[in-house]
């Protein structure tokens, strides 16, 4: 008997969408809806889909960098925001 595993809020989620200056990493909110992941992307990267093997060029926090290639950290010599 298949176990389903309840996700909570913080969770990531399956879902992926590369959105410029936001994080990739989709996370579930308090009603368990996917939704980006809220912290300040600082990293750029690609992230390669295994499946159709397309490289998408994507945002990150520096908590979501897994599964990253190419990585790039911006933004910290551009002063506070
Ligand atoms: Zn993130």
């Amino acid at each position: 008997m298949p176990t389903e595993t309840i996700p909570r809020p913080g969770d990531p989620s399956p879902g992926f969408i590369a959105e410029a200056g936001r994080c990739w990493q989709m996370v579930y909110d308090r009603n368990l809806q996917a939704t980006h992941c809220d912290e300040r992307p600082t990293w750029t990267g690609r992230w390669r889909s295994p499946p159709g093997d397309r490289w998408f060029i994507v945002w990150a926090c520096p908590c979501h960098l897994d599964g990253l290639t190419g990585l790039r950290e911006f933004g910290r010599m551009t002063g506070p925001q």
